[in-house]
């Protein structure tokens, strides 16, 4: 007998889709004359880097982000040579192969610096940094008061030859809330460091750099020279009051069912007996937990889109199955659900299943955590 492939339990990724909001974000962007860089951080926010990188550029990115020396070096791996900026580094980090490879690299302070500078002296070339400055985020990026030290730093590399000074950059706070007050004190404050810098530094004038996704999206006066759309590549809204500027959501996570089965009233579902059957019911067995990423604590709250309908989780969460209450056994629920038929547990929405930013609601969440909690385990190195 044939045996099905597929696997038990995927992340579908629609490049079709983020295909089509990298084209949308680009086109704001040129617009406003500004390049765009799609982060493809977290391996591309859990729907795989690579692909993820590869479709950007061929959307009308021209910039891929990433958060560490190691994502860098994953894209370059796969032969991807367009430009790459990693952007948070422990000092101790060797940055030979980073430089040697045309990583731009991310600088947020004078030990940064330095061992960027001693990555270039070991790679044979300079290094192409893009200086932050912590507009108030207060996260990485240099603090106002030691940006000209980090300048002098940075301009006595320069003059040796070990790093060009590409951009200035920082990171917004609220650009979700477009119209709050702190966006234009941070815009305001990285233009002033970005003087600063191009007083100070020689070479050529540095871009400037500003905007996530909910900035590409609705300030456009805030483009500058590049914009950093993440969440949007991947077709979520990131606005506070989402408004969905056309984009089209990548991921669909889904599974399919393993049995069905009928169970007499007042039996009890899963572990603990949290849910007991109100009559003769009939159940799906779907084969999906917590160790693939859905919480435990939704047992009770979820729904899953199958044959057509939302259907509740009953009863707990378990490690790797859930239970799924077709109905009443008297409505022969049994009849339209078969083992194999396809479970989605969340997906663009268009066909009414639940959406990542229903299940951010009912786990009291944002997206981003949503579809990197799902696609992206296990991320943490065993050591
Ligand atoms: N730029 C930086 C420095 C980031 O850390 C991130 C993500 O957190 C982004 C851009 C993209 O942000 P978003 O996913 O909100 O578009």
């Amino acid at each position: 007998a044939a045996t099905n492939t597929r696997p038990r339990v995927e992340a579908h990724i629609d490049l079709d889709a983020l295909a089509h909001n990298v084209d949308l974000l680009a086109g704001l962007a040129r617009r406003s004359g500004a390049a765009t860089m799609a982060v493809v951080k977290a391996d591309g926010y859990g729907h795989g880097a690579v692909d993820v990188a590869r479709t950007a550029l061929a959307s009308g990115a021209t910039w891929l982000g990433v958060c560490t020396l190691g994502e860098a070096a994953e894209l370059r791996a796969a032969g991807i040579d367009a430009p790459v900026l990693s952007w948070l580094h422990l000092p101790d980090e060797d940055f030979a192969p980073a430089v040697a490879d045309g990583v731009d690299l991310g600088v947020s302070s004078r030990p940064e610096l330095d061992g960027v500078v001693a990555g270039a002296r070991r790679a044979g070339r300079p290094a192409r940094v893009h200086l932050k400055i912590d507009t108030g985020l207060s996260r990485n990026g240099c603090p106002p008061e030691a940006w000209g030290e980090l300048l002098d730093a940075t301009e006595d590399a320069r003059s040796a030859g070990e790093v060009e000074v590409a951009a200035v950059w920082s990171h917004l706070a609220h650009a979700d809330a477009p119209a709050h007050p702190t966006i234009d004190v941070q815009a305001a404050r990285l233009d002033e460091a970005w003087r600063t810098a191009s007083a100070r530094l020689g070479g050529p004038a540095p871009w400037r750099h500003l905007a996530n996704s909910a900035a590409t999206l609705t300030r456009p006066d805030l483009h500058l020279d590049l914009v950093r759309p993440g969440i949007a590549v991947y077709g979520l809204d990131p606005l506070e009051a989402p408004d969905h500027h056309g984009l089209r959501p990548v991921m669909t996570f889904r599974t399919r069912v393993a049995l069905v089965k009928r169970i007499a009233a007042g039996e009890g579902v899963s572990y603990g007996h949290e849910w007991v059957a109100p009559s003769d019911r009939v159940l799906a067995l779907v084969p999906t937990g917590y160790a693939d990423g859905v919480p435990r604590r939704l047992g009770g709250t979820m729904t899953v889109q199958l044959a057509g309908r939302r259907r509740p989780v009953v009863g707990r969460v378990c490690m790797d199955q859930v239970v799924v209450d077709l109905g009443p056994a008297a409505d022969a629920a049994d009849a339209a659900v078969a083992p194999g038929d396809e479970v989605v547990l969340f997906g663009p929405g268009d066909a009414g299943e639940p959406t990542a930013a229903e299940w951010a609601r009912w786990l009291d969440t944002i997206h981003y955590e949503v579809v990197t909690g799902v696609g992206c385990r296990p991320r943490v190195t065993r050591t």
